[in-house]
């Protein structure tokens, strides 16, 4: 009986699963030590304002892999989460982060700079996150108004006192919040307007086809009016193109980010990006 049921079960273990098992075993077991082996970096992406400025950037880790090169964090942050190495992972982004802002703060054609730094639910979430978001503005000498934290929906999902609470905290010290991927997943809007909230960020899927599909440019629409209405900025992400843009700029965009100005750079040439140079 459990001869025939243990066969049965190996029907489903296929060839590709295992792959895919064995690669995910792989990535994990290489998370563990790529920050010790400090295979991660920051690269930056300019954020412009409406009138075309620069504001900000902002950070975007990679993991660069000894055996796989460059890997997405597409593919390793949802990994980072599960297991719990986003809380040191993302603790070094912070880090990181700060201390280039506390290097720009004294230098005078970059000290209004913005950084924003992602931070995912389960950091967020996390009892000791205020206190260390205010030991590495301590640690680094960062300015806390130019900081700014990008957050998901899904925290306005679940618990939603918490969230606010944390925010809150922060927010008094100065560090500002925006909402990443705005549309994509399920903010009640009740609760948008009791959030210490600076910015909602437009998903970049619904920009990428917003000249051809009249659905896009309709949500795009009411993000900027709700934004509006909320005395929020709307920034757009995934601007690609003069025209996305020029769009974007009729409809009363506060803000844009996208390959159209500059992809995410690491530091040396994104400085240089700013200087006016064009990057090599
Ligand atoms: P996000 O925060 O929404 O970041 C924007 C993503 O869009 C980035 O992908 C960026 O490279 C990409 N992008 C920017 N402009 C364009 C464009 O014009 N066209 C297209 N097609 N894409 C554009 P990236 O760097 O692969 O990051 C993906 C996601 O991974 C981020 O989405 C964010 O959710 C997460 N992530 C990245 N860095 C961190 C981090 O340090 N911590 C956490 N928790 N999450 C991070
Ligand atoms: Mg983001
Ligand atoms: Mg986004
Ligand atoms: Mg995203």
């Amino acid at each position: 009986e459990a001869k025939r049921a243990g066969r049965s079960t190996l029907r489903f273990f296929d060839p590709q699963m295992q792959r895919a098992v064995d690669e995910r075993a792989q990535l994990e077991a290489g998370l563990r030590d790529a920050l010790a082996h400090r295979e991660f970096l920051l690269v930056y992406q300019p954020v412009m304002g409406p009138g075309e400025e620069v504001r900000g950037v902002e950070a975007l880790v990679r993991w660069a892999h000894p055996q796989r090169g460059m890997v997405s964090p597409a593919q390793f942050i949802p990994l980072a989460e599960e297991t719990g190495l986003i809380l040191p992972l993302g603790r070094w982004v912070l880090h990181t982060a700060c201390s280039l802002l506390a290097q720009w703060q004294h230098q005078s054609a970059r000290a209004h700079l913005t950084v924003a730094v992602n931070v995912s639910s389960r950091q967020f979430r996390d009892a000791g996150f205020v206190d260390e978001v205010l030991r590495v503005l301590a640690e680094t000498g960062a300015p806390a108004a130019r900081l700014k934290l990008e957050l998901t929906e899904s925290l306005l999902v679940e618990d939603v006192p918490a969230t606010i609470a944390t925010m809150e905290a922060l927010c008094a010290h100065g560090v500002g919040f925006a909402l990443d991927d705005f549309g994509t997943g399920y903010s009640s809007l009740a609760y948008l307007k009791r959030m210490p909230l600076a910015q909602l960020k437009i998903d970049q899927s619904f920009v990428r086809d917003l000249l051809s599909d009249p659905s896009d440019a309709a949500i795009v629409r009411t993000i900027i009016a709700l934004a509006a209405s909320l005395d929020l900025e709307a920034v757009a992400e995934g601007v690609e193109t003069a025209e996305q843009r020029e769009w974007l700029a009729a409809a009363g965009c506060s803000g844009y980010q996208g390959y159209h100005f500059s992809r995410p750079l690491p530091r040396d040439r994104l400085e240089r990006w700013l200087d006016g140079a064009p990057p090599v």
